[in-house]
């Protein structure tokens, strides 16, 4: 946990967020700010800051974000999906704390802006 992190205080409680999904490792929730008619995130509960900052001995935690996206996808009606995870602040990473994008219910365009 870190004290400064916004995705830790929702995790924590301390800031409200509409969440989907809980469980040991892994905190999911709808995106305050929705580029596409199903959007989410999915976090782990370990603070990690960036996909680039992960360890090898995260690569279980990781596993698990990228299956649990894909799980809640299909529950959430998802067949077609894009998932997003962004690394640095010109890649677009605004918050500090790992997060895996899931998006849906529009057709995605390629490449991204
Ligand atoms: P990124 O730009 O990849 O770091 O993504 C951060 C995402 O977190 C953005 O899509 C924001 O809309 C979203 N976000 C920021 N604060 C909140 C919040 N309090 N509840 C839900 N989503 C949030
Ligand atoms: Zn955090």
């Amino acid at each position: 946990m870190s004290d400064n992190c916004i995705f830790c205080k929702i995790i924590k409680g301390e800031i409200p967020a509409k969440k989907l999904y809980e469980d040991d490792d892994v905190f999911a929730f709808w995106d305050i700010n929705p580029v596409a008619p199903k959007h989410f995130l999915v976090v782990p509960k370990k603070h990690v800051s960036a996909p680039s900052s992960a360890g090898q001995e995260d690569d279980p935690l990781i596993g698990t974000v990228l299956r649990t996206g894909s799980r809640l996808a299909k529950e959430n009606g998802l067949e077609h999906f894009r998932f997003v995870m962004n690394n640095g602040e010109e890649a677009g990473q605004t918050v500090f704390h790992i997060h895996l994008h899931v998006m849906g219910g529009r057709t995605m365009n390629w490449p991204p802006g």
